[in-house]
């Protein structure tokens, strides 16, 4: 076994544990920002609350729905990832889970902590299977709905 598949299957332990055990997984009753994400292809359906406060920093963020394990794992992956976070680093890292899902050369790491790059990277190991991708996306997609004030989002 080589180093890269021991980091393959702790990632993959990370997922199957957010999928099994998802965090921030309520409705938030002070949220400013909700929207409901829909992936019919799927099937997952999620809503997301958040709360975000006059300065656009992201104080509270949860979700709620039901959705396959790779939807509720990166959800919940990325509602612990978002907390604490502004507007304009949420959307930047929404822009590189992006281009690594898409294979584009353009992704870029810069102002973005190696920690959350891992686990993006990890949840983006779907990327060769493309009906699995908008699994994997529909949260951040749902993200930038809320934040744009779209109460619904559909993948299709
Ligand atoms: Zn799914």
């Amino acid at each position: 076994m080589t180093p890269n598949d021991d980091i393959r299957d702790l990632y993959q332990d990370v997922i199957l544990d957010h999928s099994k055990h998802p965090r921030n997984f309520r409705a938030i009753e002070k949220a400013n920002h909700t929207a409901v994400g829909h992936n019919p292809l799927c099937g997952d359906q999620l809503t997301l609350y958040m709360e975000m406060d006059e300065n656009s920093l992201i104080k509270d963020v949860s979700f709620k729905g039901s959705g396959c394990a790779i939807s509720t794992a990166s959800a919940s992956m990325m509602t612990e990832m978002l907390k604490g976070k502004t507007e304009t680093e949420a959307k930047r890292l929404f822009d590189y889970f992006h281009a690594i899902c898409t294979n584009n050369p353009s992704a870029s790491e810069t102002g973005l902590s190696e920690d959350d790059t891992d686990h993006l990277k990890a949840i983006a190991g779907v990327k060769d299977y493309p009906m699995r991708v908008k699994c994997a996306t529909l949260a951040w997609h749902t993200l930038i709905a809320a934040i744009k004030n779209e109460t619904k989002v559909t993948t299709e």
